[in-house]
């Protein structure tokens, strides 16, 4: 019998169950190893089936999310989340330094219609999740790999490097030194190929902060291209803002007390 697997969505936009589907021909070899019994996002519907492994996308926004994620949990061998949503309660999780009353009214013209939780969470502060994959969206080949490890009984790698080892690796020009642009390569998790610099563009850590991220040192490097307190908050408080690495770096930089 093939393993059995499952693709959950929460609250997310869905581009890393994309990230999946676009695989391409490598999607097809996956259906050969193993049985996809859900995943709405290419036709399959079986939210409540027992699995090996449960692909999670997206974060904790709601009471109904949360009975459903322990769901999840009891009805999975294996649980992985994919993106940064699942990982770190993505950029929905910008709320988090907000009080959700105040908003609420705010933005929606019925309120009272909407049942939210007040905070944005990642999937690993409810339930256990075996493996974290980060990104916005998640890289398919990294999904690939991680599922292949499982099925030949081998732990998956949790690539935990900075992108500044991939900038190296290939022999890509450091835009922070050699055009002073404020890069967060030096504090975001590997796991893209250093896909920006290697447009000459600064990273913006869609993948989360790297393993010893030295977000203090950064930040002063930061100050000294001449960005502002609240300019430096802003490149840690974006789609990761609440992995804890980066919640702490920008409150260090002094625009924590704003909220
Ligand atoms: S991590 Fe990014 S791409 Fe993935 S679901 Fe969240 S917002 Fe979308
Ligand atoms: S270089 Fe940074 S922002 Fe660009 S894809 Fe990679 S992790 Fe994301």
């Amino acid at each position: 019998m093939k393993p059995k697997i499952a693709v959950h969505k929460f609250t997310s936009c869905d581009g890393c169950q994309l990230a999946f589907l676009n695989l391409g021909e490598q999607l097809l070899e996956v259906f050969e190893l193993v049985d996809i019994v859900h995943f709405a996002e290419a036709g399959a519907v079986d939210p409540e089936a027992t699995v090996d492994v449960a692909f999670v996308e997206g974060s904790i926004s709601t009471p109904h999310e949360l009975e459903r994620i322990r769901r999840v949990r009891a009805n999975s061998k294996y649980l992985i989340t994919i993106g940064a949503c699942a990982t770190a309660g993505g950029l929905q999780a910008l709320r988090n330094g907000a009080h959700s009353a105040d908003w609420l009214s705010q933005v929606y013209a019925s309120p009272q219609y909407i049942d939210t939780l007040a905070d944005s969470t990642a999937i690993a502060r409810h339930v256990k999740v075996d493996l974290e994959l980060w990104g916005c969206p998640v890289n398919g080949r990294q999904v690939l790999a991680a599922l292949r490890a499982l099925l030949f009984g081998v732990a998956p790698l949790n690539d935990a490097d900075k992108v500044c080892i991939e900038c190296k690796r290939h022999q890509t020009v450091c835009v922070l030194v050699a055009h002073g642009v404020p890069c967060m390569g030096p504090v975001t998790r590997t796991g893209c190929g250093a896909l920006c610099p290697s447009f000459g563009r600064d990273c913006y850590a869609c993948y989360g902060p790297a393993e010893n991220s030295n977000t203090e040192s950064l930040s002063r490097r930061f100050a000294g291209l001449g960005l502002m307190p609240v300019d430096i908050a802003r490149r840690f408080r974006f789609i990761n803002s609440a992995a804890p690495a980066f919640a702490t770096a920008w409150q260090v930089s002094g625009e924590g007390e704003r909220n």
